[in-house]
């Protein structure tokens, strides 16, 4: 097996703004696993917010690649358990492990879906982000994509009007993303207003381990919680049963389509909702996470949608939300 790793500087359509950050490009890695004249992709995108840039992967993923294409596994889940034994990032074994994925669906002639035995007659529609920007320009970027289901990114001193202002314009379903902005009292008291507005959730509205204050957004709040920046990897799905209502799942923060096959399998066992977000990834990173889509409840895959240009073609979001899952095995990627 042979490894390759490629910088890509993802152009975005807007300037994203979430409540502690801003940027119009997105770097991002792209790794490929050739073998026996198939190619599997996998990518991680660079995030600020946990230290991983382009730079950090690509070095990781460098330093242990003699090992990495002289492991002989048979399985995705093989060399995943081998990844983790060499202490990578889980952004590094991520992207390694979505190309794994991918090559090995290839290999197969099967899309992912198939070999995991869910079936895609039914699934959820991903939801379209709006990012903190000026009301007039965040209802603009509403308008310019009609959508049956906003993300809305709050954490300003406005939260509430924005919300009122974009309700005056869409019947779409909304769900509130704080990224970790608000205190507890203040989600107890946007609840309410919010669930009159067409809000169907709140994504991780309190600071990560702020555990204490969860425990009362829990047991006061009227909307139910999504924890996102507190549900990490593996271990913190069931530090979330008691505090969220579910969990959105990364695959770079938890480290690729293995440890989240499990995770969803975890949360379902312990009654939470599961959803599956993304990190402004291009059709690399979003063809394998529609690959899960059969089992999820909520789905944030927007990511190559938010791109002025993407580097790949794979599973194709058509208006209004449905999926075109491509023909080939794996997730289906190919790059342009
Ligand atoms: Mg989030």
């Amino acid at each position: 097996m042979k490894i390759s790793c490629k910088k890509y500087i993802l152009p975005l359509r807007h300037t994203f703004t979430i409540s502690r950050e801003s940027h119009d490009f997105q770097d991002s890695i792209v790794v490929s696993l050739e073998k026996d004249g198939k190619i599997g992709y996998g990518e991680a995108t660079a995030n600020n917010y946990y230290g991983v840039t382009f730079e950090s992967m690509s070095a990781e993923i460098k330093e242990n690649q003699v090992a990495i294409e002289q492991f002989n596994w048979k399985t995705p889940e093989e060399l995943h358990a081998f990844l983790c034994s060499l202490s990578l990032s889980s952004f590094a074994i991520c992207a390694l492990d979505l190309a794994a994925h991918d090559l090995y669906g290839k290999m197969l002639g099967k899309p992912l879906h198939e070999i995991w035995g869910t079936s895609k007659e039914t699934y959820p529609i991903t939801n379209y982000t709006i990012g903190i920007d000026t009301i007039e320009k965040m209802v603009k970027k509403m308008e310019e994509t009609p959508w049956p289901i906003y993300k809305i990114k709050l954490g300003t001193d406005k939260d509430v009007a924005i919300v009122e202002a974009l309700r005056e314009k869409t019947d779409a379903k909304f769900r509130i993303d704080a990224n970790c902005a608000w205190t507890a009292a203040q989600t107890i008291e946007y609840a309410p207003l919010l669930k009159k507005l067409g809000v169907e959730f709140i994504e991780q509205p309190l600071k990560a381990d702020n555990w204490e204050g969860m425990k009362k957004v829990k047991e006061a709040s009227v909307l139910p919680t999504i924890a996102d920046e507190s549900c990490i990897v593996e271990s913190d799905v069931a530090k979330c049963a008691g505090y969220f209502d579910g969990i959105n799942i990364k695959l770079t923060k938890c480290g690729g389509l293995t440890p989240a096959l499990r995770m969803i399998r975890e949360a379902k066992s312990l009654g939470l909702k599961v959803m599956v977000g993304c990190m402004t990834e291009s059709s690399v990173g979003i063809s394998a996470i529609a690959q899960l889509l059969p089992q999820l409840d909520y789905v944030d895959m927007d990511g190559a949608m938010l791109l002025s240009k993407d580097i790949a073609k794979g599973v194709i979001i058509h208006k209004g939300g449905k999926v075109e899952f491509p023909q080939l095995g794996g997730s289906g990627v190919e790059m342009l």
